[in-house]
């Protein structure tokens, strides 16, 4: 896609910090890092996000997060894994992909804030998310 920006960093007309690249798809280091070594990956075709991949893109996808995951085990305590959709969820790039942050133990980084149910409450969002579910298999 002309006007994406990681479309662009695939097809090499801008450049980036490559840790991993195939076929099918590219790793490559955030250029505003959460912590050092933050990395992309993302499938070399574009889809905007989880709604629009297809399965078997997914899937290079993700076996590749595995392996550069297990590589960033070794310069770090743990890792998160992170993918946002659509912009309520915090996604700029609309090209799918997924963050790999190294994480150190004591780095201070906070995770999200937690919240509670009320009474009912928990059964009707399940029961929601299940029918939306059974429609579109
Ligand atoms: P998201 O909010 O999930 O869409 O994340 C997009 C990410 O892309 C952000 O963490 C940016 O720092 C990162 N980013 C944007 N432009 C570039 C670039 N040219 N090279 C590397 N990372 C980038
Ligand atoms: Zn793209």
């Amino acid at each position: 896609m002309s006007d994406c920006i990681f479309c662009k960093i695939i097809n090499k007309d801008i450049p980036s910090e490559i840790v991993y690249e195939d076929e099918d798809v590219l790793a490559f280091l955030d250029i505003k890092p959460i912590s050092q070594g933050h990395t992309l990956v993302v499938p070399k075709e574009h889809y905007e996000n989880i709604f629009d991949v297809p399965k078997n893109v997914l899937n290079n996808t993700m076996n590749i997060v595995k392996k550069i995951s297990k590589s960033i085990k070794h310069i770090s305590d743990g890792v998160n894994i992170g993918q946002n959709n659509l912009l309520a969820a915090g996604q700029i790039v609309n090209h799918i992909h997924f963050h790999i942050i190294p994480r150190f133990d004591n780095d201070g980084l906070k995770s999200w804030p937690r919240k509670s149910y009320n009474e009912g409450q928990m059964r009707d969002v399940s029961e929601k998310i299940k029918k939306k579910h059974r429609i579109t298999p």
